[in-house]
């Protein structure tokens, strides 16, 4: 029985260590905070226990005897347990205290230190917290506490006087008495300052100044945690070695619809681009018990119709070689990627992923047996029209979409983004299901007409549609709609 205390890093994903991303895809169970990256537990194992033991809704925190309780609990138990934390767990992280309980408490503990943001962040501003000549120290502090109070942890006149830099976490409300209390120490009211909001993660921004008018500036900018703030000649770096580019999407908030499984390529996508995402898989995929025919050979096509239906396929036939014989058709090129991922390149992919264009560019083959795997629930243009043109069609449900209850803050987030996007007719109907229609001002985007068809029949009227039926089509949509606003 071992908890590993495992730092998740500042917030970019790519600053994980192998060791934490090893870890969690290894872990029983993870009891995570909030402010880790995006993405983060993408690769836990799929019947992992994820406990969020972060702030509730944005608002209160799960009081830190009810983390330790799940701790000892599951500890005891003889799980792996990850407990996953923002940054470094032993930077203010209680990663120390935590580790205490555990020991005494007959627990193994290993400890995974991670990225702090305290360096990151200044990092990704182009800030070095040391420079020679410039900064031979760096000092780590808290800004948590008011420097106005009278019993204070922190030494504020010997802090004035550390010869270095200062980096303080958690203290961006406080920084009107933190300047005073530097300057009333003796440090020079011009000296350079940078407040350094989100840091490495994709919307990241600096506000720079003095002491002398950090506040008042980080004020106006309406500076939010999470935030670092830098003290010292170095933060008058950042003009100089600022290096890391604002996305196109930086500033959007997106929500994305699809199932949990599908959510993360096109909300990393989004991010990579400076998106702020909102994950809100409204729909889960729930495979269904099927057996392909013994004689599937005997067939001429076999159509395949999502991505999903050919991931269920392959693990259904669970050797590529028992799908030889029929030419295989894919709806379109997210579905023919899937296949291909099996070894299977697909016989017939038309030009628009919709079922119209799949039944085009199958009129020239002789058809008389046709297989149709895909949803339980599904159009039935295409199996009507092979039908009409003679074919004996059956159809192989593979799986179906199920709604997925959202939570109160997914909902609350999706209700607040600035872009809806939808990537399926199902995600449509779920999706306003379980957070309401998209308000008036927030710009819907539609990944083809028949998801358009959808929101049409809910009295919705999708602002942008992909002309590639694509994820990746979508995103192109999404950011020419962006850029167009931009320029009106
Ligand atoms: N253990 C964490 C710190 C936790 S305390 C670490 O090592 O980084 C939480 C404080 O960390 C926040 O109030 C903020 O000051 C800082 N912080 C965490 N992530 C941040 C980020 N991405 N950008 C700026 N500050 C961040």
């Amino acid at each position: 029985m071992t908890v590993h205390l495992v730092g998740a890093g500042p917030g970019d994903a790519g600053l994980m260590t192998a060791r934490a991303l090893e870890l969690i895809a290894r872990a029983d169970v993870i009891l995570y905070d909030r402010l880790i990256p995006d993405g983060a537990l993408d690769g836990a194992r799929a019947d992992a226990l994820l406990l969020d033991v972060g702030k509730v809704g944005g608002g209160t925190q799960v009081p830190q005897e009810a983390t330790n309780a799940l701790l000892l609990e599951h500890g005891r138990a003889g799980h792996e347990v990850v407990r996953l934390k923002g940054g470094d767990p032993f930077v203010f992280g209680r990663g120390g205290e935590e580790a205490q309980l555990l020991v005494a408490a007959g627990i193994d503990v290993t400890v995974v230190p991670g990225v702090t943001a305290g360096v990151a962040a200044p990092a990704y501003a182009g800030i070095p917290v040391t420079q020679r000549g410039m900064a031979a120290a760096v000092a780590f502090v808290t800004g948590h506490e008011d420097p106005g109070k009278e019993e204070t942890q922190v030494d504020w006149p010997a802090l004035a006087a550390f010869p270095g830099t200062l980096v303080f976490y958690m203290g961006v409300r406080k920084l009107d008495r933190i300047a005073e209390q530097l300057v009333l120490g003796g440090r020079s009211a011009s000296e350079p300052v940078a407040v350094v909001q989100r840091g490495t993660f994709a919307d990241q921004r600096t506000v720079s100044g003095t002491l002398a008018d950090i506040a008042d500036r980080a004020v106006e900018a309406g500076v939010r945690a999470p935030a670092i703030t830098v003290v010292g000649a170095v933060a008058g770096l950042h003009q100089e070695l600022a290096w890391f580019a604002r996305g196109p999407l930086a500033g959007r908030s997106v929500v994305v619809t699809r199932a949990r499984a599908q959510v993360s390529a096109l909300a990393a996508r989004l991010r990579g681009l400076g998106a702020h995402v909102v994950e809100a898989p409204a729909i889960r995929i729930e495979p269904l018990d099927a057996a392909l025919p013994s004689d599937l050979a005997s067939y001429d096509l076999l159509c395949v119709t999502s991505p999903n239906g050919a991931r269920r396929l392959l693990e259904l036939a669970r050797d590529a070689r028992a799908l030889a014989g029929p030419a295989i058709a894919a709806i379109g090129p997210g579905t023919a990627d899937a296949l291909r991922a099996a070894g299977i390149e697909p016989d017939v992919v038309p030009q628009r992923a919709v079922a119209e264009s799949l039944v085009e560019a199958l009129a020239d083959l002789p058809l008389k047996r046709v297989l149709i795997a895909r949803a339980e629930q599904a159009r039935e243009v295409l199996p009507e029209a092979l039908r009409a043109r003679g074919a004996a069609v059956e159809i192989l449900p593979l799986y179906r979409t199920v709604a997925e209850p959202l939570a109160a803050p997914a909902r609350d987030a999706a209700s607040a983004a600035d872009y809806v996007t939808f990537t399926s007719a199902s995600a449509v109907r779920f999706y306003i299901e379980a957070a309401g229609a998209p308000a008036a001002r927030q710009r819907v985007v539609s990944i083809g007409p028949i998801t358009s068809d959808a929101l049409r029949a809910h009295g919705l009227v999708p602002h942008v549609e992909a002309i590639q039926h694509t994820p990746d089509g979508l995103v192109a949509a999404l950011l020419a709609d962006v850029s167009a606003r931009r320029r009106c």
